[in-house]
């Protein structure tokens, strides 16, 4: 199966191509091992550190001194980590290279592969830096999932549960329904009706003016978790930070799904994170002038709505007050 992968990589008939790729997939894939001629090979550590403007340079240095023009290839494979990193360097090398993503998380195949967002993190705030620019090319396949871990999996099926609970309530009902063992037999259709929804938004608005906003259900508080050294991954953060925002109606159906995919010690949402969590909420790059959140209203529908940051911290108390019993 992997050498169709390769083959399909390589017919191409580009002159020269260079694959960034994580190092966890590179060992488990062995990728590096196959030389082709005109291939160049970049592996980068796994985590969110590799999301910094070294490792841009990096791979810009290696592309330049290798005389790559934008006509060449540059290819990533891994999770959202590296193809936010190398679609960034995509968007920037020559002002355009041609992009190949090869995602292998479940949460780079529902999300972060689509819709062109790309970026790397700076003084702590995450994607502070980055462009839209869609890769020339998606390729998805399935096959690698099998070697990732419960823990991975969960956190991006939470982009889905998100997506579910703006845009298609079976799909909440479909994770509800099953548990971390018996979703993976979904895998195809969760991938399928998650790219749906997202590329019908992304169409509709590339440049997040408008309904595009609605995607950042729960990243407010979500993004501030995960750059708060707690250890969260990307959708562990944003499912906690997904739980004010639902309406009462499905808060607890909500609350039951994370509480049995999310596995955490949830002893660690202590009050005394709240000047930090306040003042990365503060340098959110989706606020405008007071704290921009999506909320879930009583008709299931969404709505935009500015709130202040004493409003934030009284929503933050509350939700660390309640899930930090969670254990
Ligand atoms: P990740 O890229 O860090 O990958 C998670 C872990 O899984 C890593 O340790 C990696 O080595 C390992 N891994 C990758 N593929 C594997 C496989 N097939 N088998 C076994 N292990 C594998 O994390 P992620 O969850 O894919 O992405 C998170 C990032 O995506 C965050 O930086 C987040 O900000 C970003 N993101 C971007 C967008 C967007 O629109 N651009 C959307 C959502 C999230
Ligand atoms: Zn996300």
């Amino acid at each position: 199966d992997f050498n169709k992968i390769i083959n399909s990589l390589y017919k191409e008939g580009f002159k020269k191509k260079l694959i960034v790729i994580d190092e966890n997939v590179n060992r488990l894939y062995s990728f590096s091992k196959y030389e082709i001629s005109n291939t160049f090979f970049c592996i980068l550590p796994s985590g969110e550190s590799t999301k910094d403007i070294r490792f841009v340079l990096d791979i810009i240095t290696i592309l330049t001194n290798n005389n790559f023009s934008k006509y060449d290839l540059l290819i990533g494979i891994g999770g959202g980590v590296i193809l936010d990193l190398v679609g960034f360097v995509s968007a920037i090398y020559k002002r355009g290279i041609t992009f190949i993503s090869f995602p292998t998380t479940l949460l780079s195949m529902v999300d972060s592969s689509l819709g062109g967002k790309n970026g790397i993190n700076y003084l702590g705030i995450k994607n502070v830096v980055g462009t839209i620019y869609k890769p020339n090319k998606t390729i998805i396949n399935l096959a690698f999932l099998n070697t990732l871990s419960d823990k991975e999996y969960a956190s991006g099926l939470m982009e889905t549960l998100k997506m579910g609970i703006l845009y298609d309530e079976s799909l909440v009902s479909l994770i509800e329904n099953n548990d971390i063992n018996t979703i993976r037999l979904y895998s195809k259709e969760i991938i399928t009706r998650s790219r749906q929804i997202k590329s019908d938004i992304c169409k509709k608005d590339l440049y997040d003016k408008g309904i595009r906003k609605s995607l950042n259900l729960g990243h407010t508080i979500g993004h501030a978790l995960e750059e708060a050294g707690l250890n969260l991954l990307h959708g562990e953060a944003i499912a906690i930070g997904l739980i004010p925002f639902v309406n009462k109606e499905s808060k607890n159906r909500i609350k039951c799904i994370i509480k049995k995919y999310i596995k955490l010690d949830y002893s660690i949402f202590k009050l005394d994170l709240m000047p930090l969590l306040l003042s990365k909420i503060e340098n959110d790059k989706k606020n405008t002038y007071g704290i921009n959140v999506v909320i879930i209203n009583e008709n299931n529908d969404f709505t935009l709505k500015k709130i202040d940051i004493k409003e934030m911290e009284d929503i933050i108390r509350g939700l660390f007050n309640e899930i930090s019993l969670w254990n």
